[in-house]
């Protein structure tokens, strides 16, 4: 078990900053997503950590130590990216068996290790194949037991689960995250992916422009973003301009009971489940649906102009131009701090 801090931690290539002065704490035994649109400096983090690259500024620590200096051998990190980059000449068995080779682990023991890996990702029968021949998922996995064969402080996977299918991306959603529970590693899994990270993570960090824009556990990232970037990143959000005063935030088509930090203008953010469609005081006209099955997804447009997204069952049928009445469930609005 392990615990990495980031202090101050800054990358810039010439006059890019990739990363910029990021302070951040994965805990002993979690699994800390990070999140952020492309180029935020996901990657460059992760590699920093790895010891591939050299901070311009900031510190790299792990259990308290300094290692920013320390290369990326004696780092003892373990990585999965999403190209598994299996060596073709070994088998699967010889592939998880490898690192620990390095290490000096003798023979039967890294077979044992290697073994028991590949029994508790369920692929024990591929021991003896030939990696070229494996399927997506399959060398997903054993890339995974190659990396945690060497019995890391920390796990870093990059978009391990870029390629997969929808259906095996879930799946291994389930089974990945609990084997990394029970197994108490430190891990630091960067994704584009938010509901991967939601549904994978304690933690998730939300990066912007290589700055952390919020951490916390997906429950408090989607109830309460810190921003409006965080609001759209992270699922989507109808932004509704109010003004706050005394416990109550008026939208000029309704009176939300939400309290406010202080009194004055005030940004709303409005989850799509958020309204209620059927009844209620707000009337809307709706400009586009989406049937999809089980829900709907609707955009509608107040009497202001303003454009709302929302979710209605998928049990009444939609047209552009039809009216709503909607209400708000305040219980899910999250008034913004930045106003
Ligand atoms: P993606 O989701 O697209 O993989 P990311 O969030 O992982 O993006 P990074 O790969 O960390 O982003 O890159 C952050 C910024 O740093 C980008 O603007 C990128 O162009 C720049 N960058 C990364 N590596 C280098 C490099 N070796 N030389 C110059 N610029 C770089």
């Amino acid at each position: 078990m392990s615990r990495i801090t980031l202090e101050s931690l800054t990358k810039a290539y010439g006059d890019e900053v990739a990363v910029d002065g990021i302070d951040l704490t994965i805990r002993d035994g979690e699994i800390l997503g990070i999140v952020g649109p492309s180029g935020c400096g996901k990657t460059t983090t992760l590699r920093t950590i790895a010891g591939f690259e050299t901070p311009s500024d900031g510190r790299v620590l792990f259990d308290g130590v300094d290692v920013t200096h320390v290369p990326p051998e004696e780092r003892n990190v373990g990585l999965v990216f999403q190209s598994y980059a299996l060596f073709d000449t070994m088998t699967v068995r010889e592939n998880v068996a490898f690192g620990p080779k390095m290490q000096g682990v003798p023979k039967a023991e890294r077979r044992e290790r290697a073994d028991e890996l590949l029994a508790m990702l369920d692929i024990a029968e591929l021991a003896d194949r030939d990696p070229t021949t494996l399927s997506g998922g399959q060398q997903q996995r054993v890339g995974l037991a190659r990396a945690l064969a060497i019995e890391p402080r920390v796990l870093l996977l990059d978009e391990p689960m870029t390629g997969l299918d929808a259906e095996l991306k879930t799946r291994l959603r389930e089974e990945v995250g609990d084997l990394l529970a029970d197994l108490e590693v430190t891990a630091l899994y960067v994704t584009h992916d938010q509901e991967e990270a939601m549904a994978m993570c304690d933690r998730i960090a939300v990066l912007a422009e290589g700055t952390v824009e919020q951490v916390g556990t997906p429950a408090e990232i989607y109830r309460r973003p810190a921003n409006t970037f965080v609001a759209n990143f992270v699922g989507s959000s109808t932004l509704l301009e109010g003004t706050a005063t005394n416990g109550h935030v008026d939208l000029g088509f309704a009176q939300l009971p939400v309290t406010a930090r202080t009194d004055g203008d005030v940004t709303v953010a409005v989850r799509p489940e958020a309204f209620e469609v059927g009844s209620g005081p707000i009337h809307a006209e709706v400009a586009d649906a989406t049937y999809l099955g089980d829900r709907t997804h609707l955009s509608a447009t107040l009497p202001d102009e303003t454009t709302v997204t929302l979710r209605a069952d998928g049990i009444d049928d939609y047209r552009a131009g039809d009216s709503l009445a909607l209400s708000i469930d305040e219980d899910r609005v999250h008034v913004l701090e930045s106003g």
